[in-house]
């Protein structure tokens, strides 16, 4: 059910809160091979949804009442923990809440569980969490995508309404495309990330899976905004979202960039993604071929700079003030080596070794700074390119969903997973991958639409748009 059938069925009282999560947490416990959840909380649940019905009955809920949210396991639910899909953090509670989740709670929103991940949202198919690979729940051979993969499976296999994710490079769009759902990542800056556990802090935003656009739309309007606890989050008022659904979408100009139709794609998305465009070109939209020149650096530029920012964010991880501590040790040095060497996983080693190397004397011009220069390059392609069109198509992955195990071997290779995605979060804009059909093995197709910075607004109306198309 999408949230609107919800208040729906929540109105005319045929169903409760109460039977809502119960529901879901059937799901949950019927579903448990698709291991999309490190924590439940149960008993939890069904008692915020009593005392939401009761809110309910005297008319005084808030505006998210009935509404079950799923949360990536890198967001900061005080008391509950908060693994990152890490054995560092396997037994580590947070002692308060993310902005996002008490901005949820006041609108009485209700928090179903914590979502499995790629170890501190290192990856593309949720294979590198120390609790275990998240299946996709249309095949169960196959990713998920990553690193948001149980907010997204949970979405789509009816676990929750909507589900909270996080953003560096892909990894709320990337899962969504996946698993056949909707996927918002918001401009940098649009949402709080006072919470949010960081990995790569000038790319990090929380996302959000839903299986509508309204639902996204509506629990946006919910989180975003200024935050005095995170001084990137930005003073830019906060759209109506939802009453600007339905507005005409004639004379927009949408930009399909040429870099990203090579010869490489997959031909069932290219066809898929043209057949949506022929639908916006018969309702009046204006179709425009851009170019975004600098798009072949997209890839190395992010990871450079992502895993610089790793490197130095994951240095807090010391065995001294968080999390798993190596016993058995001499010195503190070999306190610090042991807690890390044995509390991290191999991707995420790896990151740390790649950014430690960027950021090391000698090699930071060549490398850290070259590529902060290469992304401003990156975000006034996209700047120029908005002077001319209002929105942005594109694939949202190269591929669907592949095999378990397929790509692990061979990290470049997941890598250029993100191949249409990092380009959005280097430039700091939004975009959201939408689900528009499914390939010949039944696995779904998800197409990418970007937008300026801070005008969520409007690719959030085309998205509705198709959506009801
Ligand atoms: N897949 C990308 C990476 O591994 C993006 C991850 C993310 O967005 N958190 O870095």
């Amino acid at each position: 059910m999408t949230f609107q059938e919800i208040q729906q069925k929540l109105s005319s009282k045929q169903i409760s809160v109460e039977e809502i999560v119960k529901n879901y947490l059937t799901q949950i416990q019927n579903k448990k091979s698709l291991n999309a959840f490190i924590d439940v909380f149960e008993n939890e649940a069904i008692e915020n949804a009593i005392s939401i019905d009761k809110k309910i009955q005297n008319g005084n809920a808030g505006k998210l009442a009935g509404m079950v949210i799923a949360v990536k396991n890198n967001i900061a639910i005080q008391n509950h923990l908060l693994t990152c899909g890490s054995k560092i953090l396997e037994n580590f509670k947070s002692l308060f809440d993310a902005t996002a989740i008490s901005r949820l709670k006041k609108e009485d929103a209700l928090f179903i569980g914590a979502t499995n991940l790629d170890e501190f949202a290192m990856g593309s198919s949720t294979e590198t969490s120390y609790f275990g690979v998240t299946k996709n729940p249309i095949d169960e051979t196959r990713v998920c995508g990553g690193s948001s993969g149980g907010s997204a499976v949970a979405v789509a296999a009816n676990m929750s309404t909507v589900a909270l994710g996080s953003e560096t490079g892909g990894s709320v769009r990337q899962p969504s495309a996946f698993c056949g759902v909707y996927g918002l990542k918001p401009t940098y800056g649009r949402i709080s990330r006072y919470g949010l556990v960081a990995y790569g802090s000038s790319l990090d935003q929380i996302g959000i899976c839903g299986n509508s656009v309204y639902d996204i739309a509506l629990t946006l309007e919910t989180i975003s905004g200024v935050d005095e606890n995170d001084s990137t989050s930005a003073n830019v008022i906060v759209d109506n979202y939802i009453s600007n659904f339905n507005k005409n979408i004639k004379g927009l100009k949408v930009g399909i960039p040429k870099e990203y139709f090579t010869d490489g794609l997959n031909a069932e998305i290219k066809e898929s993604i043209f057949s949506q465009i022929e639908i916006l070109k018969s309702n009046g939209v204006e179709v425009v071929e851009i170019s975004l020149p600098n798009s072949e650096y997209t890839i190395p530029t992010y990871l450079i700079i992502a895993m610089a920012e790793a490197s130095s964010n994951l240095a807090r991880f010391d065995g001294a003030r968080y999390g798993y501590r190596a016993n058995d040790v001499k010195t503190l040095l070999d306190m610090y080596i042991k807690s890390r060497s044995v509390g991290f996983g191999d991707e995420v080693k790896r990151r740390i070794m790649i950014g430690t190397y960027v950021l090391s004397s000698g090699y930071y011009d060549a490398y850290y700074r070259k590529a902060q220069k290469v992304r401003r390059l990156i975000y006034q392609d996209y700047v120029d390119v908005f002077r001319k069109v209002d929105f942005i198509i594109t694939p949202t992955t190269p591929t669907t969903a592949f095999k378990i195990g397929e790509k692990n071997s061979d990290p470049v290779t997941m890598y250029l997973q993100d191949i249409f995605t990092v380009s959005a979060n280097l430039a700091g804009i939004c975009g959201i991958s939408i689900p528009i059909g499914k390939d010949k093995l039944g696995l779904p197709i998800g197409m990418q639409i970007l937008g300026k910075h801070f005008d969520e607004k409007t690719i959030l109306n085309v998205a509705n748009f198709i959506e009801r198309k």
